[in-house]
């Protein structure tokens, strides 16, 4: 089945907003094994939006658009929806009494413009958005798909996924592509091919591995039926590569270093404190975000920054483990910038946790601001191989 997306807005044609609904949906029309062969941007203007539902009506089967849902003159993706196909707007009257009962729970009016949010054309069924004003439209007309949903991200997201995803997969005979990511830090990518050995020629699952900012994704993709027997399939390979990289094997799929590493921090009953220098806070910024949220106002990660970078930072580590009702872990961690053009910055990392201390140093070849983000992951690896020495056996 061939697909194609189209992301409506002059906003991304200036480049005032990055499309990342596209690059969401392309992800996930993937796992249905659907091939997405254009991804398209137009702007707000009737005639061009027409010609670009023309264009993919004529090529694909199935179109997803995103933007252009909302009440105002410059939003037209219905009405060039209705322009391809030669159906005019109807109002309907149970979506209008839902508009009107959204804007009536906030004590609002409703502007009166906002009535085509409540309109379908005879090939369009409604695709229910509980978090917005405008419902999707589900076009199903001569062989043809259009899906149309909002273009704020979360709007969309929620809808793709509650709605308009498992009513694809039921259209597209239910193939799935399933893919899952482990990730692996601390190994360079060509020794993680190299401990994969036989596995990245396997077929089913297919392997492949990419170098990230937080390390080695090795991303293994089968197809299947159902995603229950995709993760069948894939299940005794996965377990094949947790043996092979052990702890260095941190988390899959979405989650990050931070969060696996917080996870692992709370499931020990640990607490950490954390020094930083010349980082703006960036440690804590990255692991804070990724606790659990009923573990946040507990403060399990104590935080400082300042900017005086004389001390020696495994002191400063010593110290953070002594805060207060006492973490169980200290880390100190410091950037210096030793020259501007061409950049090098200097970056620190100790962690104390009263039986182990480590620490490395490093040079970047980067500018601050990125030298920053990467330190964090120096930061976490070496918190991670504290975490496994304490329970590695002796
Ligand atoms: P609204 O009812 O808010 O007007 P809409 O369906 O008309 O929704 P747009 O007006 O096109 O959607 O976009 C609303 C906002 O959603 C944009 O300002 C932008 O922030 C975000 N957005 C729209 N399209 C995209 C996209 N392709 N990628 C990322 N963000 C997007
Ligand atoms: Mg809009």
């Amino acid at each position: 089945m061939r697909g194609e997306i189209l992301s409506v807005g002059t906003e991304l044609l200036l480049g005032s907003i990055v499309d990342t609904n596209a690059a969401f949906l392309g992800r996930e029309l993937a796992t249905l094994g659907i091939d997405t062969y254009y991804v398209s941007a137009v702007g707000d203007n009737l005639a061009r939006l027409t010609e670009a539902f023309r264009r993919g009506w004529q090529r694909s089967e199935i179109i997803v658009v995103t933007g252009g849902l909302g009440p105002t003159e410059d939003d037209l993706t219905r009405e060039a929806i209705s322009a391809l196909l030669d159906e005019p707007m109807v109002v309907q009257p149970e979506l209008e009494c839902e508009l009107r009962a959204f804007f009536a729970r906030r004590n609002v009016a409703m502007p009166e413009r906002n009535v085509k949010q409540a309109t379908l054309i005879q090939s369009a069924r409604a695709i229910p958005n509980p978090v917005g004003t405008a419902p999707g439209w589900w076009v199903d007309r001569d062989g043809h798909i259009i899906v149309a949903m909002p273009g704020v991200p979360s709007e969309m997201t929620r809808m793709w996924t509650n709605e308009v995803k498992p009513r694809l997969q039921a259209y597209t005979g239910g193939t799935v592509i399933y893919s899952r990511t482990l990730k692996v830090v601390g190994i360079g990518e060509s020794t993680v091919e190299e401990m994969l050995g036989e596995l990245t020629h396997s077929l089913a699952p297919t392997v492949a591995t990419y170098a990230k900012r937080d390390g080695i994704h090795v991303r293994l993709t089968t197809k299947a039926r159902t995603t229950t027997e995709a993760e069948q399939a894939i299940g005794p390979m996965e377990e094949q590569i947790r043996s092979i990289f052990g702890p260095a094997l941190y988390g899959v799929d979405d989650e990050s270093l931070a969060a696996a590493t917080t996870r692992l921090l709370a499931e020990r009953d640990l607490k950490l404190g954390i020094v930083e220098v010349g980082t703006a806070g960036s440690v804590a910024a990255e692991l804070l975000p990724a606790l659990p949220v009923h573990l946040l106002n507990e403060a399990r990660v104590l935080s400082v920054s300042t900017g005086d970078g004389a001390e020696d930072l495994a002191d400063l580590a010593r110290g953070a483990r002594q805060w207060g009702q006492g973490p169980s872990i200290g880390m100190a961690v410091r950037v210096t910038v030793l020259q501007q053009d061409p950049p090098i910055v200097g970056a620190g990392v100790a962690v104390d946790d009263g039986d182990i201390q480590r620490s490395t140093g490093r040079t970047y070849n980067a500018s601050w601001e990125q030298a920053r983000l990467r330190v964090v992951n120096d930061a976490l690896h070496l918190i991670r191989g504290i975490l496994f020495a304490e329970t590695a056996p002796q």
